[in-house]
């Protein structure tokens, strides 16, 4: 049993070892997949606090739309069980990072191994899983409100587009991305919210153009009010802006967390064993500090001596 976990870790660590030395060199991307506020807050997390890399890791969960955002996500929540596993007022902690990374496994097997490590950790925990799984079924739908009014104000169906930014957590959810609403960043959601009220155009009724009515001759025209295009209008960037931003919103489907979870064989059955998480899904817990762009040694590097 224990040879056969050995062999297990070995063949992980050879095959982590084979595709870091595939990867490029991991230096910082000018168009890096993480904003300026996620960075400052990656930046400032430290072993001491694991409740920092739940946090983070949790909000990263949301909106968990490419393969960099997915593994940082992976290697917070990771990080967030190992630095709160043995620590009593942190245990709690670990064990929420255990049942968020459940949630991003598709594998049956696995997800059993974190519910099960989740339990160990926290009994209580299950509890606690189905209110924070209602949370964040509540975030998912005001993220998916928070794309589709953006959609609507577009196109110009005003009452609908106010009636989404009325709709729970909505109106934060497009604050928080409030800089993502335009390429330039200056778009506030008090704008869209004066846009909306512009809409649908009471001219034409919405439909761009003005048919003449009952009895009276003529060609339809174009309505001049709104030009025979309903809705808010945006130069290129800041529509391809509005879309990125919309893909990230509903990012969180099902097919990405495909990715989500180091690919490989099955996993052995495992005991619900807090300590070997970390090892299981390769990640260097040594390595607790975040700068520019990769997991570093909180330890200074000794510096080689000149000769
Ligand atoms: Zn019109």
């Amino acid at each position: 049993m224990n040879t056969l976990r050995w062999i297990f870790l070995l063949v992980g660590l050879a095959v982590a070892a084979f595709a870091r030395s595939q990867e490029p060199s991991p230096t910082t991307k000018p168009d890096a997949p993480w904003s300026a506020e996620e960075a400052r807050r990656l930046t400032a997390l430290s072993s001491e606090r694991p409740d920092l890399y739940l946090e983070l890791g949790e909000e990263l969960l949301e909106t968990a739309d490419s393969p960099e955002r997915i593994e940082l996500t992976r290697q917070l929540l990771v990080r967030a069980i190992e630095y709160g596993r043995s620590r009593t007022e942190y245990r709690r902690d670990a064990a929420s990072a255990a049942l968020a990374l459940s949630s991003m496994s598709k594998r049956a097997g696995e997800r059993r191994w974190l519910q099960a490590i989740a339990e160990a950790l926290e009994p209580s925990s299950a509890y606690a899983d189905a209110s924070r799984e209602q949370a964040r079924e509540a975030n998912r739908e005001a993220a998916r409100r928070a794309s589709l009014f953006l959609t609507q104000l577009r196109s110009g169906e005003g009452i609908e587009a106010r009636e989404s930014l009325a709709a729970p957590g909505v109106r934060q959810v497009l604050q928080q991305h409030e800089r993502e609403l335009s390429a330039s960043g200056r778009m506030s959601v008090q704008d869209l919210e004066n846009e909306s009220k512009k809409w649908p155009c009471t001219n034409c009724s919405g439909l761009g153009i003005l048919v003449p009515g009952k009895g009276q001759k003529g060609p339809a025209r174009i309505c001049p009010v709104c030009g025979g295009q309903p809705g808010l209008k945006l130069s290129a960037p800041d529509l391809a802006a509005q879309l990125h931003l919309q893909r990230r919103l509903l990012g969180d489907n099902e097919d990405n967390w495909a990715a989500m979870i180091a690919s490989g064989d099955a996993p052995p059955a495992r005991d619900p064993e807090p300590a070997e998480v970390a090892s299981a899904f390769l990640v260097d817990g040594r390595l607790s500090i975040w700068r520019d762009g990769q997991w570093i040694s909180p330890l200074p590097k000794p510096t080689p001596e000149a000769p």
